[in-house]
């Protein structure tokens, strides 16, 4: 094609797509490809979407978003091989509007996401997949299929392609991703009728429940369970870092029927059918392991930059800011007809000054913290869960022996110094 856009956006997942709003909005011509049948296609999350940012990206999407169900109530569980304790955390502030939290279906949720962009003027085709850059005095000046006929040039390009962005390495603004820096989940989609949702998990009628399952649920590894509820099914998942995946040659397949099996977690699918199975990367590299987020005539956003913070579950509201403040400095870079790696910096300080930077620079250290530790998913569950059973069963010994053991069994356990370790660690990782 001998039409040149302002701007190219690889990928129509949220980042992708809410630059291409923007930059639209601003008057530019773009256009976003995609490699699916559809947006959303691919896509693979829980998920949990937050109502706040989301409405401030996205106003009045309430009303015309497909949404699952406002989220509640949010359960912490730890799991061993036959146990469960945890801590439940339900609201009636969630309860009412204007609600925390959905739970969402990554497939209706894009598809409508993308329509919001074609209504501002952007033009979003599917079936798309981009191999390679195009280059042009040593700057990014479109994107190619492959093919003879699949060149499409530009004067911005902007990468959202997602985890372990491959396009990213090809505009030299990454090395190769390493499986440290990325989780590996399987995700099932279990249909089962609304009403036995609201009964097993003791919800009112619309209203749903997260939970994040530890220990167990990933065989120890570092990483979680999840169970989210939607209208008429769960969406189920549980996976780990990459790196610990293949050093343990767990699979994730296996870990997820596993946790599906748990004496815990098969009652709440029990008669459910597995509607979509699907499995995903996320990245986890955070703020140290950050690719360079603009070179000349390109600018990397979202799951591609690694924009995702694993410890609140927030990754679609950062990919979201994340175009928005893309859209912003290519909108200035337009208005300057300069698209040059220093004037596109402009994104990176955009970022900085939002909660996108400032909260992945905050937990930085959280994932090597956890890592250094494998004991904390281990033997944390496993003492835990015989300090309760102890406490809970009534079996005529005195109560001043019993809590003697107990305390004696966590001490012998844990360890008083490992203990203060950790805690010692958990406030550094998170300074
Ligand atoms: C199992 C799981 C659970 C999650 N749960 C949550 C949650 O509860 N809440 C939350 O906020 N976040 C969650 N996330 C993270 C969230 O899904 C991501 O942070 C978010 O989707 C990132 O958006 P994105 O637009 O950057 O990338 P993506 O959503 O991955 O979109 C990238 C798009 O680019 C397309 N693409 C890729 N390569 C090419 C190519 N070469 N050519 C053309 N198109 C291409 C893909 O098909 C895709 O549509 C979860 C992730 C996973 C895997």
């Amino acid at each position: 094609m001998d039409e040149q856009f302002d701007a190219i956006v690889v990928g129509a997942g949220p980042a992708g797509v809410t630059a291409a709003r923007d930059l639209a909005e601003a008057g530019l011509s773009v256009v976003v490809l995609e490699r699916g049948a559809f947006p959303g296609a691919k896509n693979v999350w829980g998920g949990i979407l937050y109502r706040e940012p989301t409405e401030a990206m996205l106003p009045g999407f309430e009303a015309a978003a497909p949404l699952e169900r406002p989220i509640i109530e949010q359960r912490y569980l730890l799991l061993t091989g036959d146990d469960m304790l945890g801590a439940t955390y339900r609201s009636q502030t969630f309860a009412a509007r204007p609600h925390n939290a959905y739970s969402v279906l990554r497939a209706p949720f894009d598809r409508w996401h993308a329509t919001t962009a074609e209504a501002a003027g952007a033009e979003v085709y599917p079936e798309i997949a981009i191999t390679d850059l195009l280059w042009e005095d040593g700057a990014v000046a479109g994107v190619t299929t492959g093919e003879p006929d699949g060149e499409l040039r530009s004067r911005c390009v902007v990468l959202a392609d997602g985890a372990n962005s491959l396009l990213a390495q090809k505009a030299g603004l990454h090395e190769e991703w390493a499986p440290i820096e990325q989780a590996l989940v399987a995700k099932e989609i279990i249909a089962l009728p609304a009403a036995t949702i609201e009964e097993r998990f003791g919800l009112p009628a619309g209203c749903g429940t997260a939970l994040e399952i530890f220990g167990e649920s990933t065989q120890g590894l570092l990483g979680y369970g999840f169970i989210y509820t939607n209208k008429e099914s769960l969406s189920i998942g549980t996976g780990a870092l990459l790196e610990d995946l293949i050093a343990t040659g767990i699979n994730v397949n296996d870990m997820l029927d596993r946790f599906k099996r748990h004496p815990a977690i098969a009652p709440l699918l029990a008669g459910g059918e597995t509607a979509e199975y699907s499995a995903h990367l996320i990245p986890e590299g955070g703020y140290n392991k950050m690719p360079r987020l603009y070179g000349d005539g390109v600018v990397v956003v979202g799951d591609a930059a690694g924009f995702v913070n694993p410890l609140n579950r927030e990754g679609v509201n950062l990919a979201m800011l994340s175009g928005q403040l893309a859209a912003r400095a290519i909108a200035e870079a337009a208005a300057a007809a300069d698209f040059s790696a220093a004037r596109l910096a402009r994104y990176r300080e955009l970022l900085e000054e939002s909660v996108v930077l400032q909260d992945l620079f905050k937990i930085r250290n959280v994932t090597d913290f956890a890592h250094a530790r494998p004991h904390l998913l281990t033997a944390y569950p496993a003492l835990l869960s015989a300090a309760a059973r102890a406490y809970l069963t009534v079996d005529g010994r005195p109560k001043a022996e019993k809590y003697g053991k107990i305390a004696q069994g966590l001490i012998r356990g844990l360890g008083v110094r490992r203990v203060a370790g950790d805690l010692v660690g958990a406030v550094r990782a998170l300074r």
